[in-house]
């Protein structure tokens, strides 16, 4: 027993080991690592051990990509076999639907540097020979996948740990986190107390229970899952795995037959009201009435298994989470980090992830963009078991379904909804989710006025209405009417208040009282961890409001600074609705409402007021994030219905329309709008992202400066492309080629409807990033020809902004 360390890692399965093994690989190594039974006795001993890389994300898919880059030297290193076979993965696309997803994954591939090719169903066959070609109408082949033995992999991560100065303690349960100040400080275990300045809870299914010993609530709920053993029957061990998305199957060669498990259509939750305290080296009771759906989709890819003898029945508890991805990162107790909810990819993933985390302890921030994974995403609904529960049990279910572009989720819904939501229903809203909130994504009610014609090809076009270009051309035309309530709205208050944002934001922020500022937050690195604006409403207030989505993460990154209590720092995201009303007609629509002035002299461009529209008192903030003029309105919310009502009822003689997300989408896209977590990450600088007019080099030190003094004039940039096909248009992380070289990846893309083009972002390299330049963009496996434009397009001189 140890008495100190400077972290402590909870949980001896492939995920704790992973991370101990990195921490002292990094030089860290003064930690420890406790285990309350003995090493892989978690999830990790009964995993099949399957390792696929491809992931629909750069960050995501280069965390796969290394752990195999461990996987291959590990054994090696530390002298311990692994059982790491890289026999490569088959995915067999059969109907019609998963060959465009393949086409689609083998252009992300590309991007991500990750080898796939395309092949045919014979193809696939001679590698994997006891498949049924029946209705295969190709495949994706991905050479460097492969397999492992989960134990001896996780047991080598535990030796190479060890070789470099970690303690590991097995039969030491974990049984209390002492926290002090919001600050872990040490954890009491049954053999004594270790001191330490960092806790990470890689505690697998049992997370959740650790985290609640520092009252942190780890969002994840253990599922029953499956796989069947097949006696040996001659097949190579070197096949590649193999995975069947439509028949919700995969397969891998296991000493002579076959591993053979899936996801099915009925999870099964197990433990959810606590788990066994000597829960360790077991499994559940094999579930046949749950599985025969499964095996008998196997079987009509596999034939040969309908006359296999199954040696076992494996069924194992993993740890899923509500979005099925990993849950990373500190909690709201400082020290105290969670790595948990692998969601059965915890052998394929564990190898990156503990880098990752490993990179993120010692340097404040990991070299990926790790957003997808933060387990910042989550908000305070999700301490509900209940709701965790449905919302993981609805991503199990459709875990090998493709996923249209637009596709809304439907579990737990509706859980939050704006003060007018019973109004656009009346309008026939088409319902989105966001975060828990149902946000307007069009009106059904606008579809009339809409152009059919205008329907994009292909995938882009099935989720989709008319009413999103009517919307936008009502937009630009008159005005819009859009409910932005879901905003997160964070008040910073204190004395010190001006000065803490200062050393935090890029801009210049502490400016006069209602000056309204656009502002990145920097990481050291000079990455952006937060885009959004910031209203100064009095000398020690601000009001920061930034994406639906991100309210947690941004307010944690804030917290995460204070020194002390003397700034405060609010979610008031509840307390007010927010309209926007934007449109060349929105002053017209306003001015009548409200004895204030609102002339361009009195009310400028990016500043706030308090004003009544009737007698609703409102913030009003002239800024825009669909470059027309207007203002957001912010009320309380018991006032939102009679705002809503008088603003409607205001702007229906001017031909104002209510609008929905898809509409500012497009509206964005046309003038360059960036947008946090795609065109804008933790891994670009605001200069690469052509946010470099919102950096204030000059106005002394913030967090970011230094790096972005180091880097000097960026390499790569954002640039704005136009797709020579209108109708063709991106979803996401396509390549775009020049001279044939995929140099870069799209961030974002869709439909301009005012300049009636396919707009599309990517990096590309600084010197492609001219007016002209031409590239190409692989969109289902074509080549679309395309142009680097000038930026913004739509009304360059923002004359519209300023009118
Ligand atoms: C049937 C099945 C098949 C799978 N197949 C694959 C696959 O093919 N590919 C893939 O990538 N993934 C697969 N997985 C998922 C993979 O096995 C898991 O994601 C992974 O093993 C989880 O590792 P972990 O370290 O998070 O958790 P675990 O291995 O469960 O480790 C957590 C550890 O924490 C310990 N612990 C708990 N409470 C305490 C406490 N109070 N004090 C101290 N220690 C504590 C536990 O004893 C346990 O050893 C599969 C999972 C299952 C169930």
């Amino acid at each position: 027993m140890i008495d100190r360390a400077r972290v402590v890692v909870i949980g001896g399965g492939i995920g704790g080991c992973s991370i101990l093994y990195w921490l002292a690989r990094l030089g860290w190594s003064d930690v420890a690592l406790v285990e309350r039974s003995e090493l892989t006795s978690g999830s990790t001993f009964h995993s099949a051990g399957l390792v696929g890389q491809l992931r629909n994300s750069l960050a995501l898919t280069q965390m796969m990509m290394n752990s195999v880059d461990l996987y291959r030297t590990l054994g090696e290193e530390v002298d311990l076999e692994t059982g790491w076979r890289e026999v490569g993965s088959l995915r067999l696309a059969s109907s019609n639907e998963h060959m465009e997803e393949l086409e689609r994954q083998a252009a992300w591939a590309e991007t991500f540097g990750l080898p796939l090719h395309l092949i045919s169903a014979d193809e696939a066959q001679s590698m994997f020979p006891p498949m049924s070609t029946e209705g295969v109408r190709g495949a994706a082949l991905l050479p460097s996948d492969g397999y492992v033995d989960p134990s001896q992999l996780t047991l080598a991560l535990a030796r190479g740990a060890r070789q470099r100065g970690a303690t590991i303690l097995t039969n030491t349960r974990v049984t209390g986190v002492r926290v002090e100040d919001n600050r872990v400080r040490a954890v009491e275990t049954d053999q004594g107390t270790i001191e330490c300045e960092y806790v990470v809870n890689a505690g697998g299914i049992y997370a959740h229970e650790i985290g609640l010993l520092a009252g942190v609530h780890v969002p994840l709920v253990a599922m029953a899952h499956q796989y069947a053993i097949t006696k040996p029957t001659g097949l190579s061990r070197d096949m590649p795995t193999l995975r069947d998305p439509a028949r919700l199957v995969y397969f891998r060669a296991e000493s002579g037959g076959l591993v053979m498990g899936g996801y099915e259509r009925n999870p099964s939750v197990w433990g959810l009201g606590g788990i066994a305290s000597d829960f360790n080296s077991r499994l559940l009771e094999p579930d046949w009435d749950r599985f025969a759906p499964l095996f008998e989709a196997a079987i009509s890819r596999v034939p040969e298994l309908a006359d296999a003898e199954i040696v076992t029945l494996i069924n194992g508890p993993e740890a899923f989470t509500p979005d099925g991805e990993f849950i990373l990162g500190e909690s709201a107790v400082a020290g105290f980090w969670v790595a948990a909810g692998f969601c059965a990819h915890g052998i394929a993933g564990s190898g990156g992830m503990g880098k990752l985390m490993a990179e993120w302890i010692i340097d404040g921030q990991p070299s990926l963009d790790a957003w997808a994974l933060d387990s910042r995403r989550f908000g305070p609904q999700y301490r509900s078991r209940q709701y965790t529960l449905i919302r993981t049990d609805e991503i199990y279910a459709t875990y090998y379904d493709v996923k249209y572009p637009g596709h809304e989720r439907q579990a737990g819904r509706p859980l939050k909804v704006s003060a007018v939501n019973a109004r656009h229903r009346d309008l026939g809203a088409a319902f989105g989710e966001k975060s828990g909130w149902e946000r307007v994504n069009w009106y059904e009610g606008n579809a009339d006025a809409g152009d059919e014609s205008t329907r994009p090809d292909g995938w882009a076009g099935m989720l989709w209405s008319p009413a999103i270009g009517a919307e936008h051309r009502a937009c630009r035309e008159s005005a819009a009417l859009f409910d932005e309530s879901s905003f997160s709205k964070l008040d910073v208050s204190g004395a010190d208040a001006a000065q803490f944002l200062e050393r935090l934001c890029a801009n210049g922020v502490a400016r006069r009282v209602g000056a309204v500022t656009y502002t990145q937050l920097l990481n050291p690195r000079g990455g952006v961890e937060c885009d959004l604006t910031v209203t100064r409403l009095a000398d020690d207030r601000f009001r920061l409001v930034t994406g639906t989505a991100f309210g947690n993460h941004d307010g944690a990154w804030i917290r995460q600074h204070l020194d002390d209590d003397s700034v405060l720092v609010e979610d008031v995201t509840s307390k007010y609705a927010c309209f926007a009303l934007w449109g060349p007609r929105a002053r017209e629509i306003l001015q009548p409402l409200t004895e204030s002035d609102l002339s361009h002299e009195v009310f400028g461009y990016m500043s706030a007021k308090e004003i009544n529209v009737g007698a609703v008192p409102c913030l009003a903030v002239r800024v825009t994030f669909v470059g027309e003029l207007g203002w957001e309105l912010y009320c309380p919310s018991e006032y939102a219905l009679g705002l809503w009502d008088s603003l409607m009822a205001a702007g229906a003689p001017h031909g104002m329309v209510p609008g929905g997300y898809r509409a500012i989408e497009s509206l964005r896209l046309e003038k360059g709008y960036r947008v946090w977590g795609s065109d804008v990450t933790t891994t670009d600088s605001p200069f690469e992202a052509g946010l470099g007019f919102a950096v204030k080099m000059k106005k002394g030190e913030f967090i970011g400066r230094d790096a972005l003094e180091r880097a000097g004039e960026p390499t790569r940039r954002l640039a704005c492309l136009v797709l020579d096909e209108p109708r063709s248009l991106v979803l996401g992380s396509e390549p775009v080629r020049f001279e044939g070289r995929a140099l870069g990846r799209v961030t974002s893309g869709g439909y301009g409807y005012s300049v009636q083009s396919s707009i599309a972002y990517a990096y590309l390299p600084a010197q492609l990033v001219v007016a002209g330049t031409r590239v190409s963009v692989g969109v289902f496996g074509r080549d679309v020809g395309a142009e680097v434009m000038a930026e913004p397009l739509f009304d360059p001189e923002n004359a519209r902004v300023r009118a």
